[in-house]
Order: structure tokens, then sequence, then C-alpha cells
């Protein structure tokens, strides 16, 4: 039954939204790039939707009255690490009556859970979409996105994940990882949970195999859960990316030692891995990993030489991270709080490689946020008290270079925050044209401008590209 409030067609009535238009551009002239900020340029663009050229603009004058006159032009940002089918869960119709009562991890964790039986295929596309448009429209042009497969919801979070890669592949490359949030190896469910799991990631268009060891019964089984995973993602040529260490507490090892020994000892231990069927790089990231907070210098120096040569990525993800972890216990002064997540550019000063995510948005687990990843950057200017220009670029470059990187897609030749030619045309575009720029309104000019307060006039470019959104 259509809702009494639907004002846009639905998937459940047969009929999906309409995607937004697309604009072919072969130059875009008269933008400015953050290396030379006084100077416009003219960026060619091949028919393969790649960077021919970059040029002064011959005639500035001229270029001055072009529509993206005056506008910074930067590659494009990419979520490494976002749940596309449990973002909203706290305001969509479905499942709103499900509200946090005292915030916690474990409330977050079977408030979902109970969420789970809610939905139903329409409301997690029209989820979905919405993530992917918010994402859009800010500058984002791929994302790994998390779809959970377990004994609640089966095959039809992945399911509605691959239709919508491939429904917005004009638009934006969506990777899809099989997730398993729960449980594979304890529980009432583990068989059904494994064997569901088996079939997901074998599913044409599934290129990560993703798991959350720390929900398994003990340390034993929790170890268990890193080999399954490692071994399954082998067995099914997949990358992998799991949740880890995501706890505050000295009690508990991490386990990252135990993740890198299983990597070495199926041979996934050299930078050059290989690639999934549809060619993305075949790497491990690690996301959350706020036990990595209380390491002695000897354990992050024993983590930079034993990562150094392996495709391991860390993710941080500081909104949830923050939100989540790090909580007083009961009877302790509510004024102490750890705040714990992983500082990322600190350890892409010891030689590990890093870049930074969203992971949720608007449910138990991160009520707040959006699906803007100079957010996170914004953000980590103080969280990671990055003042400097060059700081800011480093924060730019988690979102975007760095981020494509950490999901197999290119290198880090990629990683700087400015374009280059050769590469692909995924630009975020930022700023009015020059006729549009009233007075007393601020220009952006460059990067740690952009990181420090983007603002909201974007423009997002797709392999040469530009999407129109409505406004
Ligand atoms: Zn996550």
């Amino acid at each position: 039954m259509p809702s009494m409030d639907a004002v846009h067609p639905t998937y459940d009535d047969g009929g999906a939204p309409t995607l937004p238009s697309l604009a072919t551009a072969s130059t875009l002239r008269g933008v400015i790039l953050p290396s030379s900020p006084e100077i416009l340029h003219d960026i060619s663009i091949s028919t393969s939707g790649h960077v021919e050229g970059i040029e002064p603009s011959r005639t500035p004058a001229a270029a001055r009255y072009e529509p993206f006159a005056g506008t910074l032009a930067l590659p494009s940002l990419c979520h490494p690490h976002i749940h596309l089918d449990k973002a909203y869960l706290l305001s969509h119709p479905t499942t709103s009556h499900l509200q946090p009562k005292d915030g916690t991890f474990q409330e977050a964790l079977s408030l979902t859970s109970e969420a789970k039986k809610y939905y139903t295929n329409d409301s997690i596309r029209e989820r979905m979409d919405m993530l992917i448009v918010e994402s859009v429209s800010n500058g984002v042009t791929h994302m790994r996105a998390f779809c959970e497969v377990d004994a609640t919801v089966g095959l039809m979070c992945i399911k509605a994940g691959l239709e919508m890669k491939q429904r917005w592949s004009n638009h934006i490359y969506i990777q899809i990882c099989a997730f398993a949030q729960d449980p594979v190896l304890s529980g009432e469910n583990r068989e059904l949970n494994e064997s569901l799991m088996d079939e997901a990631s074998g599913l044409s268009g599934v290129d990560v195999l993703g798991s959350t060891p720390y929900v398994e019964d003990g340390d034993e089984l929790q170890r268990s859960n890193i080999r399954w995973a490692v071994r399954k993602a082998c067995e099914k040529n997949l990358a992998l990316d799991l949740h880890l260490d995501y706890n505050v507490d000295s009690r508990q090892q991490s386990k990252v030692w135990e993740v890198i020994e299983e990597l070495r000892e199926v041979g996934w231990d050299d930078m050059n891995t290989g690639q999934t069927s549809s060619g993305v790089r075949k790497t491990v990231c690690l996301g959350h990993c706020t036990r990595f907070t209380l390491f002695e210098k000897e354990e992050w120096t024993r983590l930079a030489e034993w990562t150094r040569n392996m495709p391991i990525y860390f993710v941080g993800l500081p909104t949830s991270d923050l939100f989540m972890q790090g909580r007083p216990d009961d009877g302790e002064e509510l004024t102490d709080r750890m705040r714990a997540t992983l500082q990322i550019p600190a350890m892409i000063g010891l030689g590990l490689k890093g870049t930074l995510g969203v992971n949720n948005v608007g449910n138990a687990f991160t009520p707040y946020g959006n699906g803007d990843p100079l957010e996170v950057a914004r953000w980590g200017t103080g969280i990671y008290q990055m003042g400097t220009g060059q700081g800011a670029e480093l924060l730019y470059e988690c979102v975007s270079g760095r981020a494509k990187e950490a999901i197999g897609l290119g290198d880090e030749n990629g990683r700087k925050a400015e374009l280059f030619t050769g590469s692909r045309a995924d630009f975020l575009v930022v700023g009015k044209q020059l006729r549009n720029v009233g007075p007393y309104q601020r220009r952006r000019k460059t990067v740690k401008e952009v990181v420090w307060d983007a603002g909201h006039e974007r423009a997002t470019f797709f392999g040469g590209k530009q999407i129109l959104l409505p406004q």
C-alpha cells in the first residue's frame, strides 16, 4: 500500500524515482585549481571520461562567463565505509518507533536487529536512494556500501544494494560488501548466517566480504571469525573488510596481530595483491580499531613494521567512534570520557595506510550526521588538531584519493588533492560562478578553505558527466 503522504513513485507501486539527468562536458572552462588559485584553467575531458589536458585559460576574459568560471575543481570524494542498508532508520516511518533510550552500543545492536524485522523491499530502497542522492550532491562519486546478510534479512539488503549498484551506475560507482554484522560461529542462527554469507559472497557484483569478529561469543570464537573471514574472502576471490577491536578496554587484547598472521598464512601479504573478478584490487580494510588508542609506542612501531608491505588500510570512523566508545561506566563521573578513535593522520605519519569514513547515518549507532565526507574531514581538523594547510590537504586526501585507494580503486599516485592529466574526470566543483558571487560572499580557492568549511555550492562530475540534481 502506498502511504498517504507519498509524493514520489515507490518501488512497491512498481515504480521508482526518476534518476537525475546527466550533462556531458567536453571542457570545463575557467575553473580554479588549488595549486595556482589566481589563474583560471580549462580542463579538457576525453570521450572516455578522462582528463585529457589542463591548461591556463587562453582567453581568461571570455572564460569568466563560462558556467563554472571561478569555481574550485578538486578530485571527487569517496565513502570507503558506509552502511547503505541501515541509514535513516531513526526517521523512516517504518522504523522510527524504535528510538534509543540510553544510547549504548548494546542497545544500538539490539534496536537495529529489531528494526530489520520491519524492513520492506520498498523501505530499504527508499533509504538507500536517499543516502546515495545526499552523497552525490556533496561530491561523492565512489562508495563501498555495506549490506547486511543474516537470518532476519536474508539476502534482502544485498539484493537491494546490487540493484542500486546497477541502477546508479552512470552516476556513481557503488562497491558492494556482503557484510556479516551478526555472528556466523555462535548463537542460534550461526549455521543459517554462515550459509547465507556463503551464498551472498558468491553473488555476481559483490566485491568485498565483511565481518564483525567482536560479536562472537568469547575470544576463541572471535579469532575463528577472523580465520573464517580471511579464508572465505580468498575462496570467493574478494577484498576483505573487518570491523575490528571496537572497544577501549585494556583487558581485551587487540586482534589485529591475529588478522595479520592469518593474512600471511594465506599469502595475502603483498601490496601486489591481485584483483576481484570486476577489477577491484583485493585490499584489506580494518575499521574502527578504537582499542589501538591504548597502544604503547612499541605496538605502534610493530604495527607499522608488520603492515609495511601489506595491502592493509585502517579506516577511522570518528563520528561513530566518538559517539559509541569511551562512555563512563556505571558509577563513574560523567566528566570522565575517553575520546577514542584512530588517529589516522598520525598513523599515516608512522607509515601506516589510512582513510576516513562516515560509517552510519541516522541510526542508533550514529544518530547524527549526513552523507557528506567533507563533514568528517572538517571534524578531523579539531579531532586530530590539524590546523595547517598541509594538514587540511591530508584530511582531504583521506576522504578522496586515499579512500579510493583503500577500497581497491587506484593507487598512491591518485592520493593528492589535485586533478591531473590522465585521471578519471571525477570532480567535485566548489563555489558559485564568478558573476553570481555576491558582495561579502566568500570564495574558496584552496583545499584548506574547503576542508575547514566547504559550503553548500557544489557540483559533481562522474566520468566527465555532470550530475544534475534537482535543487
Ligand atoms: Zn561500519
